[in-house]
C-alpha cells in the first residue's frame, strides 16, 4: 500500500480518532510509511480560534509513537498549515523553526472566512467565488514558502452550491494554470488529495486533469494523501488513484522526511 501523506486524529478539532487507531489502519492496510498532519489554521489575533495546534502536545507525543511503531512502520511528523497573507511572518518563522518531516499548505480561510460554511457563497455567483479562491491561493503561493506540497488545490468545488457540475479545468485554466507554473518555479509539491471521492466529486482534488496539466508543465512532485479523519477514510482510492496517477505520466510520488522529497515507486 502507498503511503498515505494526509492524516489527522484528534490532535485536530475535527478529528475523534486516536492517532494508534489511525496508525494501527495503515499497519493493517500494509503501508510501510504514513505522515500524520494535524491542522493548523492560525488566524493571527487573539480570538480563540478551534484549529490552533498545540505543538508542545503534539510534536512529543508523535515522537513516541514514531519509536513505538518504528520496527513496524515509519511515522513521518507533518502538519497542515492554513496559508494566509496577513500572518505571512508567522507561518514563514514557524515554518524554519518548527521539526517537523512535512508541511501541507492549504487554502482554508478566504477572506478570513470558511468556505465550509453555506453563507460563504451568498450573494455571489459560484464561478465569481471560484475564481477569486484561485486568485488567492496563487497570491499565496506565489507568497509564501512556508509548505512543501499544497493541499486539495480545487477544494473549493467541494463546497459550492452546485459542487463540480459546472466545474472543469478547462473551465479554469486561465486560473489553474498559474497556481501549477508557480509550484513548478518553486518546486513545491501539489498534493493528489483523495478526499474528493468521499464528498461526492467522483474526482480526487484536485481533479484528473489538472494533474496531467501540471505533469505537462513540467511538474513531478507529487504528495498522496487521503485526508482521513477516521481509520475508515485512511488510503481511500488509493488503488484507483495510483493508475490515474501513472496515466498522467508520473512514475513516483514524494514522501516528505525532514522537510525533503524522496521518491516512492507506483
Ligand atoms: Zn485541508
Ligand atoms: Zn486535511
Amino acid at each position: 500500500m502507498l503511503p498515505d501523506s494526509h492524516i489527522h486524529t484528534n490532535f485536530s478539532q475535527d478529528s475523534s480518532a486516536l492517532p494508534e487507531t489511525q496508525i494501527d489502519q495503515c499497519l493493517l492496510l500494509g503501508m510501510k510509511e504514513l505522515c500524520i498532519t494535524d491542522h493548523h489554521d492560525y488566524e493571527g489575533d487573539a480570538k480563540e480560534d478551534s484549529f490552533v495546534l498545540d505543538f508542545d502536545a503534539y510534536l512529543p507525543y508523535m515522537r513516541r509513537l514514531s519509536r513505538k511503531y518504528a520496527d513496524r512502520i515509519r511515522i513521518n511528523i507533518g502538519v497542515e498549515l492554513g496559508l494566509q497573507l496577513h500572518i505571512q511572518e508567522y507561518l514563514e518563522k514557524l515554518a524554519q523553526n518548527l521539526e517537523v518531516d512535512f508541511i501541507i499548505g492549504s487554502s482554508h480561510f478566504i477572506d478570513k472566512k470558511d468556505p465550509y460554511f453555506p453563507d460563504f457563497f451568498e450573494g455571489k455567483s459560484e464561478r465569481e467565488v471560484y475564481e477569486h479562491y484561485f486568485e488567492v491561493t496563487l497570491n499565496r503561493i506565489r507568497t509564501l514558502d512556508c509548505f512543501d506540497s499544497f493541499g486539495h488545490l480545487d477544494y473549493i468545488v467541494r463546497y459550492g452550491p452546485s459542487a463540480n457540475r459546472h466545474y472543469s479545468f478547462q473551465a479554469y485554466q486561465d486560473h489553474i494554470d498559474p497556481i501549477l507554473k508557480a509550484l513548478v518555479e518553486k518546486g513545491k509539491s501539489l498534493e493528489c488529495n483523495t478526499a474528493g471521492f468521499r464528498y461526492g466529486l467522483n474526482h480526487p482534488n484536485p481533479s484528473e486533469d489538472i494533474l496531467k496539466r501540471y505533469h505537462e508543465l513540467g511538474g513531478e512532485l507529487i504528495t498522496l494523501g487521503s485526508d482521513a479523519h477516521s481509520p475508515n477514510a485512511i488510503a481511500c482510492e488509493f488503488g484507483r488513484m495510483q493508475a490515474i496517477l501513472k496515466d498522467c505520466g508520473f512514475r513516483y510520488i514524494m514522501v516528505y522526511r525532514q522537510r525533503k522529497p524522496h521518491p516512492i515507486p507506483l
